[in-house]
């Protein structure tokens, strides 16, 4: 089935399984339709092989959380394949902003007005809109990008009227010593607020917690590609 079956080839594909897997048990246990989550395979610091071995299985959407890191190894591995649905999971810093926007597909880390602002003006000049989800800062954590939830609700409905910014929902990390619930149970609160459908939360240790409260998408890394080389 697979060209190539060496160790790191099969173990990816089998990790995906797995994880697809997960995602189905726990959509039955809360009622969810499995069709609604979107595993956003998260690349940084992985291996080349290792991304060639999730897109020759198939897999299509991933997460970079780097603007310059994504663009050593995207460009040409979506020329090859341009039904690849790639994400920035990181901060966007606004002197990248060009170059993410030629990159990426869908950038989940809009915080600031000062970044929107400027997303709205260089795809309203662009003739596109940027598909987008909002980062909250749901734990308040000084060190974290995100919105703080007070000012969630006033700065989502500010993207929400700019032309050039195509929101459909809302992002969140919460912090790693704390129980998760409470934080993606949040962020479903103030999505629904605004009746935004999409919600980023959950990786490799949390993906079923966050399924339970309603995740869309769901962003695994080291599940699926192993450890990170740092
Ligand atoms: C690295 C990263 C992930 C993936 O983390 P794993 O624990 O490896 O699944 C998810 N979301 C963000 C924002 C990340 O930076």
């Amino acid at each position: 089935m697979y060209a190539n079956n060496r160790a790191p080839l099969s173990e990816v594909v089998r990790n995906l399984e797995a994880v697809t897997s997960r995602i189905k048990d726990a959509s039955a246990r809360w009622q969810r339709d499995p069709k609604d989550i979107t595993i956003v395979a998260v690349s940084k610091r992985q291996p080349d092989e290792r991304v060639h071995a999730a897109l020759e299985a198939g897999h299509r959407v991933f997460g970079e959380n780097r603007v310059q890191e994504a663009a050593g190894r995207w460009p040409d591995l979506k020329s090859r394949h341009p039904d690849i649905e790639l994400h920035l999971i990181g901060p966007l810093q606004t002197n990248k902003i060009r170059e993410a926007v030629e990159l990426f597909d869908v950038i989940e880390t809009v915080d600031r007005e000062k970044l929107a602002g400027k997303l709205d003006r260089e795809m309203q000049a662009q003739g596109r809109r940027m598909r987008c989800m909002i980062q909250v800062n749901t734990g308040e954590e000084t060190q974290k990008a995100g919105v703080l939830p007070a000012e969630a609700d006033a700065f989502i409905v500010r993207c929400l009227k700019r032309p050039g910014l195509d929101v459909r929902g809302l992002m969140c990390i919460p912090p790693i010593s704390e129980d998760p619930a409470p934080h993606f149970a949040l962020l479903a609160k103030i999505a629904g607020r605004h009746g935004l459908g999409e919600l980023s939360m959950g990786m490799t240790s949390d993906f079923e917690v966050a399924i339970q409260f309603g995740a869309t998408h769901v962003r695994v890394g080291t599940a699926i590609f192993g450890e990170r080389a740092d």
